[in-house]
């Protein structure tokens, strides 16, 4: 066979095997195969070139260029040809009917209890209070003495808390909070504070070893106790409603002189006695008072210029009285069908 044949034949053979190739890396074997420098078929022809006639050489080599033009050209359309018809099988396989209902994507949303938290902080911030914040983990002197419980006090015993080593232990109120702010800043104070709580309490459907409360205080000159039933009353209506009724009923903290508890009535049974307010038509929803002139004497302020009132609420009590939820386990528990709701 003259060396012309064999380019012909090689030739033919690249076209059949081409045109029946059905991939890229296919067709890239097949470049390797017919025109690669090592071990490729039309080089393998050209070496053999060496031993022609010297006048044949520079016809040879001009025809095995046009072959391995052929050949490069067959294979870019070759290639380009699959490239189409992938891209067709996929516009039509992955076709978008427009038609067709959209996937539910549940979003999220905040806890029951930072909703609660989130109203409570919202009425305080528009009656001008700032929000704060302080350490869960607190000194004796924050959590205790310096709201006028000494050491050895029976009115420790309200508290009954986790110490961490004697003179430190997890807050077991907000009211630390109290003297923070009043230690940072002088005459007038305005401000709530919300934050966890810990005590060594037995679980039950109304206790729970950690909990929420929201601390608020209220230091300027001339302040009573007016002020802190107009305040708490405002509340109590934002809260829970335009046609409920505050009642104060005295009660006793170390660090509020005098103290009270607040009640609204009963927002279940409109006052006539149920189940959520024990039949008595009111509902207590958190302590309240005027600070003591030791509390603000503690912290440097001259008691007889200023005078001041503080409350503290639970949250967990809060929703639970709106939303008549009768368990506050519920509320750690994670439980989605319970979330859900709120
Ligand atoms: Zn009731």
């Amino acid at each position: 066979m003259s060396i012309f044949e064999q380019l012909t034949q090689l030739q033919k053979g690249a076209e059949e095997k081409i045109a029946a190739a059905v991939s890229k890396e296919e067709l890239e074997g097949l470049w390797t195969q017919f025109l690669g420098r090592k071990g490729g078929e039309l080089t393998a022809i050209l070496r053999s070139v060496k031993g022609l006639d010297p006048q044949e050489r520079p016809l040879v080599g001009k025809v095995a260029n046009e072959v391995k033009g052929a050949i490069e050209g067959l294979i870019a359309k070759r290639q380009e040809l699959l490239y189409q018809a992938n891209l067709e099988k996929r516009l039509s396989s992955e076709q978008l009917d427009v038609t067709l209902p959209g996937r539910w994507q549940e979003p999220g949303r905040a806890h029951i209890l930072s909703q609660t938290l989130g109203r409570i902080k919202e009425i305080f911030k528009g009656l001008g209070y700032s929000v704060m914040a302080g350490p869960e983990i607190e000194t004796d002197y924050y959590n205790f003495e310096a709201l006028n419980i000494p050491a050895n006090h029976p009115s420790r015993e309200m508290w009954d808390s986790f110490f961490l080593r004697p003179g430190l232990l997890m807050r077991s109120h907000t009211s630390p909070n109290q003297v923070r702010v009043m230690e940072r800043q002088d005459p007038p104070v305005r401000v709530v504070c919300p934050g966890k709580c810990y005590r060594r309490d037995a679980v039950d459907a109304t206790h729970f070893w950690e909990f929420h409360q929201v601390e608020g205080l209220l230091v300027d000159e001339r302040v009573t106790f007016a002020d802190l039933k107009g305040t708490l009353e405002l509340f109590a209506k934002a809260m829970f409603g335009e046609r409920r009724r505050t009642r104060f009923n005295p009660s006793y903290f170390p660090f509020t002189e005098p103290s009270a508890e607040v009640m609204v009535d009963c927002f279940v049974c409109e006052g006539k006695g149920c189940r959520v307010c024990k039949n008595s038509g009111w509902i207590e929803i958190m302590g309240a008072g005027m600070v003591h002139p030791r509390v603000l004497q503690g912290v440097g302020y001259d008691s007889e210029r200023y005078s001041g009132f503080a409350f503290g609420m639970g949250v967990e009590r809060i929703a639970m009285l709106t939303y008549a939820i009768d368990d506050i386990r519920l509320f750690y528990e994670d439980d989605l069908r319970f979330l859900r709701q709120f």
